[in-house]
């Protein structure tokens, strides 16, 4: 092999070593908040709290029962809008849906529940990693028992983009050495692509994601220049009171909604490295990279699970799940 398939090989392991070594808990910071629903809120009231408190998901909890019950995420009300675009005349019903109706909403559209794994945060976080490869999950619960009445307790959540930073800022040793650009690796999607424009109706929009599986479509103009990305969490303000008829109104209307700290959208070309990649992800609140060309044409798209998929499973022989 050459220098660089070393360097590389040696990175990879690098990486997942130190995956092995540290935990969940060691990505929490030391103080934070949790915000915790509990499932007998109002589906309308949740999306209010998500806002004000500028977070796309929260832990379920069933107090009644005293237990952990799921993650709300937006693909929760991506299957209300779903449920309301079957159901149209049930407008009242919907107004007046709970957080523990989701699961019944999900029976009614016919989508299969979302396994809800979760992991201890003791354990190690390459655990984490493999869990969240294999479930597809983008984050999952850490959840803990308490020794003294020995009931669960949801001690925060993790997410994909959590352990990229973490590897990013705390592992940069091994990050460094990944010096293969994107094309060689293969890293992405670059057929097949989901696309939208400014014109086109958020409600088709959300249809392409489910269609799909995915996460983000990018809003691309005539010449299929990159022109913005409409993501899974942009739903959330665009039905905000429970406004789901505004879901007719255009990509480019729903955009103009997004908060005033909206991160932004980060790009990359076929040529980047992928330490470049995780100099970006040190440095910003990255969720995915469009990959463009000179003339910033849509060429793929690189999401976080892509880029997790191939630090954790690349090379590996014992693996089901098989990394570009
Ligand atoms: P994540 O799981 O990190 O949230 P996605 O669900 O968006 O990412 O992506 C899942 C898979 O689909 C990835 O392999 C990604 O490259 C691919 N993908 C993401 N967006 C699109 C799109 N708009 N068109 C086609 N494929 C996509």
């Amino acid at each position: 092999p050459s220098p660089l398939d070393k360097d590389q090989m040696q990175g990879l392991r690098g990486v997942r070593e130190f995956l092995k070594v540290r935990t969940s808990y060691d990505v929490l910071p030391l103080s934070f908040r949790l915000v915790v629903l509990d499932i007998d809120l109002l589906i309308k009231k949740s999306l209010n709290i998500l806002i004000q408190n500028g977070i796309v998901s929260a832990p379920l909890w069933d107090s009644r029962n005293s237990t952990f019950a799921g993650l709300l995420t937006s693909t929760d009300y991506i299957n209300v809008i779903q449920y309301y675009c079957q159901f149209p005349d049930q407008l009242n019903q919907v107004d007046q849906f709970r957080l523990s109706s989701l699961r019944d909403i999900e029976k009614a559209i016919g989508v299969l529940p979302l396994e809800t794994v979760s992991v201890h945060p003791a354990r190690p976080l390459y655990e984490a990693c493999r869990r969240m490869l294999k479930t597809r999950a983008r984050r999952i619960p850490l959840v803990d028992v308490d020794s003294e009445t020995g009931r669960e307790t949801v001690v925060s959540v993790i997410t994909q983009y959590r352990i990229l930073k973490f590897i990013a800022v705390n592992n940069e040793k091994h990050t460094m050495l990944l010096k293969k650009p994107v094309r060689e690796l293969g890293l992405g999607t670059y057929t097949n692509l989901a696309t939208a424009t400014m014109n086109s109706c958020v409600l088709d929009v959300i249809h392409l994601m489910v269609k799909h599986n995915i996460s983000a479509v990018p809003i691309v103009d005539r010449d299929n220049k990159l022109l913005n990305v409409f993501e899974a969490v942009d739903v959330i303000p665009c039905i905000k009171g429970g406004a789901y008829d505004e879901l007719s109104a255009s990509v480019g209307d729903a955009l103009s909604k997004r908060a005033d700290d909206f991160t932004g959208i980060y790009t990359c070309s076929e040529e980047d490295r992928l330490d470049s990649i995780f100099d970006t992800i040190r440095k910003s609140r990255v969720h995915r990279l469009i990959v463009v060309d000179d003339e910033s044409r849509l060429k793929g798209i690189i999401s976080l699970s892509d880029i997790l998929k191939y630090v954790l499973l690349y090379g590996e022989e014992d693996d089901t799940i098989r990394a570009p």
